[in-house]
């Protein structure tokens, strides 16, 4: 392919991204204005629901302008070679070309997070803010960006690190090697996330003595379960929205409950969203979700590394020689559609998942807690509704709260 079709093709994704992903949107901001169905009535009082429709508005608009924003800065800087750019620049002071893929990365991390900075501020403390949602105090805000930056300097850094060197070291092959290191973190990183990771950010204590541990502790007893596994998390350091989640594999699983789900739901409802959790590891979905993510991983190596050498592909990114950051950049926005069709086979599966763990629950534990935590928990955090279709198909990691009740009367 010559330089003038490969930046074409850049071009047409980025835009064809931009365009299926606001159809989507306003096709659900219009579904989310109908009468709410029959089966899910009493969920809003009308204050409620007004309060559900500004803030549904408020974060469409919103997301309007942040992904416009970012659309055009990217165009622009595609169309006008800005990333060539800044590798000549990184060339006239970088002594090692080994190094200049981690300049090059470095730069951009910290310009994009400098550039959406204000956004995530505005959603934080204005927005999320608004509608009392918002937990996290300014303070918190500046030590998880000084974290995350870590965490990315020290990862995101070592793994590019290991990249590169293969890239060089190696040859074409590279990415099977690379490959192996990708599945040995993909494998470290849900081991240990709990333990290692997580408490970066987040207190965990074990759940007390009390009405709900000794439901918990029934509950784990009849299916064979163990007990000490599970965890509270302070999520209301952040924000009010209640959540729970299953992690890790094997004996480092752990199931989270966040301390704001417990304090709105009854102790039948919790055991009903355990049980729900603990059906995600018996139906062994965690395992096969890091299966097939390895997988996929392989797959997408293995297309890099069929340009990863490729002059042209740097050309049109505006460079004047052959780059690897400049093909991984290009590489990224080449393979965005494979990426949107893949995660939206991901998704299928996994509201077909949620599904499966609705049904353990129901049939270990009982439906109608279930429904009714269900029922609370799209209320609090002020959920649509009735998302459409399409925006479903794509987006929905859960099948939307009519699906899933109508399963779980079934
Ligand atoms: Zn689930």
């Amino acid at each position: 392919m010559t330089e003038q079709t490969i930046l074409t093709l850049l071009l047409g994704i980025i835009i064809f991204d931009f365009v299926l992903e606001r159809t989507l949107t306003y096709l659900n901001r219009k579904s989310s204005k109908q009468p709410i169905p029959e089966e899910l009535e009493g969920i809003y009082d009308e204050e409620k629901y007004q309060n559900s429709q500004a803030y549904q508005a408020e974060v469409s608009k919103f997301g309007l302008i942040t992904s416009s924003f970012s659309f055009v800065l990217l165009v622009l800087a595609i169309y006008n070679g800005w990333f060539g750019m800044l590798d000549q620049w990184i060339r006239t002071f970088s002594p090692l070309s080994l190094i200049s893929p981690l300049i090059f990365f470095g730069i951009l991390f910290i310009a994009s997070d400098l550039l959406n900075m204000p956004f995530s501020i505005y959603r934080t403390f204005m927005i999320e803010a608004k509608y009392g949602f918002n937990k996290m105090t300014a303070k918190t805000f500046i030590l998880d960006k000084i974290k995350g930056y870590l965490l990315t300097i020290i990862f995101g850094g070592l793994l590019l690190g290991i990249l590169i060197y293969f890239v060089n070291a190696i040859g074409s092959d590279f990415w099977m090697y690379f490959w192996a290191v990708m599945a040995a973190f993909v494998l470290f990183a849900n081991l240990f996330y709990t333990s290692l990771i997580l408490p970066l950010f987040n207190k965990l204590t074990p759940l007390e003595e009390g009405e709900l541990l000794s439901s918990i502790k029934a509950y784990c007893e009849k299916v064979n379960f163990p007990l000490k596994n599970i965890f509270i998390l302070d999520g209301s350091k952040r924000s009010s929205k209640g959540n729970a989640f299953f992690s890790g594999l094997g004996r480092k699983k752990k199931v989270v409950l966040f301390d704001t789900l417990i304090e709105k739901h009854t102790t039948e409802e919790l055991t009903a969203v355990f049980a729900h959790e603990v059906g995600h590891f018996k139906k062994k979905h965690i395992l096969f979700g890091t299966v097939f993510s390895i997988a996929l991983m392989g797959f997408m190596l293995f297309l890099f590394s069929r340009m990863a050498y490729n002059a042209e592909v740097s050309w049109a990114m505006g460079g004047q020689t052959s780059a690897l950051h400049l093909n991984l950049l290009a590489f990224g926005i080449l393979y965005s559609p494979i990426s949107t069709i893949l995660g939206i086979i991901g998704n299928v599966i996994s509201r077909k998942n949620e599904f499966e763990a609705d049904r353990y629950a129901k049939d270990t534990y009982d439906s109608a807690p279930l429904i009714a935590g269900l029922r609370k928990m799209s209320a609090d955090h002020l959920s649509n509704l009735t998302p459409h279709p399409a925006f479903v198909f794509v987006h929905y990691s859960h099948p939307p709260l009519k699906e899933r009740l109508r399963a779980l009367n079934n």
